[in-house]
């Protein structure tokens, strides 16, 4: 396979409130990341319209998920950072991905499975068609390198099979256009730590989610040290006290996610923190736990909330962002349209 320059890209729905999961399982992973590669930084506000939404709160959150990356410490200077609607190529390399990717493909993805529950009649087109959207962000500029969460690896997967299969299938017109053997990278991803899945507070087998219905599920980048202390310490566990040894989490879900939420804003391993707090009982590691989490997230909520009342601010991060990632995507664009016959 071709070598291609490496690159990043990787986007967050501005669905509703961030929380811890997206920090430590994507975000904490951009801001590590820039240190080391050109990326790119989008707020998926396509992938946002796959549910019902409200308009208004759509513009808010786009906002606010920007925002976040801002506090977070992503420079969108040295990066670029925007909202995905802004670059039509997106959409319009799902069409041609649409083309590409097998309907049996599709069938297998556990989040449209998820997401759309029993009412799988009545699920959006565009909740089915999610994946291939998210194939053609990473697609449309290139990008060898994705920094995900856990949840997001079938969909890596289906994004490195679209790019194959158009290499395949369009080997001939890609080598005459002047590509060579390959037009697109297969893009890996990055899934990295010990928070890939952080879990719902309430329920040890749920992954932590924007759209949970309950609030004391997930811990939010804006919540107030009171809110996050009084969350934590109604967290569920079991009733035996901490283990010394990390395999004996296995089986004890909440036990598990909770010493992984320590381990990873305190950049320790699971068996550290256990070494710390083994034989111990909940109540005191969930007091430690919480003076880290507040530690840890009172800068960004604050920096946050500082963007808020800023949002001429943020309005223009997002649009010089959308016009460098623009000048990335069109000639992408233009080289696809001469490889699969499309005059223009
Ligand atoms: P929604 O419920 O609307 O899908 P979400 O919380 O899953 O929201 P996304 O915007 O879909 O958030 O995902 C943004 C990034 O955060 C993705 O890389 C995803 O893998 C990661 N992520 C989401 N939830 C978690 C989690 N609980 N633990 C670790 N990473 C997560
Ligand atoms: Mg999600």
């Amino acid at each position: 396979m071709a070598k291609f320059p490496e690159r990043v890209f990787s986007g967050v729905q501005p669905t509703g409130n961030l929380h811890l999961g997206n920090y430590l399982g994507a975000i904490k992973r951009f801001v590590e990341m820039q240190k080391t590669h050109p990326c790119i930084y989008c707020v998926v506000d396509l992938h946002a319209m796959t549910l019902p939404h409200e308009p208004e709160q759509l513009a808010r959150t786009t906002r606010e998920v920007t925002a976040a990356f801002l506090a977070c410490g992503i420079d969108p200077n040295a990066n670029i950072v925007f909202n995905q609607s802004r670059v039509s190529e997106h959409a319009e390399l799902t069409w041609v991905f649409d083309c590409v990717a097998r309907v049996g493909w599709l069938e297998r993805m556990t989040q449209f499975k998820e997401k759309a529950g029993k009412g799988r009649e009545n699920a959006s087109v565009g909740l089915y068609n999610y994946p291939v959207l998210m194939a053609a962000d990473i697609l449309i500029y290139k990008a060898t390198h994705v920094p995900v969460g856990e949840d997001q690896k079938q969909h890596l997967e289906l994004a490195r099979d679209i790019a194959q299969k158009f290499n395949n299938d369009f080997a001939p017109a890609i080598a005459a256009c002047g590509f060579g053997e390959a037009f697109f990278p297969l893009p890996e991803p990055v899934i990295q730590g010990p928070a890939t899945r952080v879990m719902s507070l309430r329920d040890g087998t749920k992954k932590m989610s924007k759209s949970d219905p309950s609030d004391y599920s997930r811990i939010n980048l804006t919540d107030d040290a009171d809110a996050i202390a009084q969350k934590i310490r109604k967290a569920r566990t079991d009733s035996d006290p901490l283990p010394g040894d990390e395999k004996a989490l296995a089986g004890r879900p909440e036990a598990d996610n909770l010493v992984g939420i320590f381990a990873a804003l305190t950049d320790a391993t699971k068996a550290e923190v256990l070494e710390r707090f083994a034989g111990g009982q909940f109540s005191a590691f969930k007091t430690a736990l919480a003076d880290v989490v507040i530690e840890k997230l009172a800068p960004i909520r604050a920096e946050m909330l500082r963007l808020a009342a800023d949002p001429a601010h943020v309005d223009s991060v997002l649009a010089g962002g959308a016009e460098r990632a623009r000048a990335l995507a069109k000639p992408n664009m233009d080289a696809i349209k001469d490889i699969v016959g499309l005059v223009r």
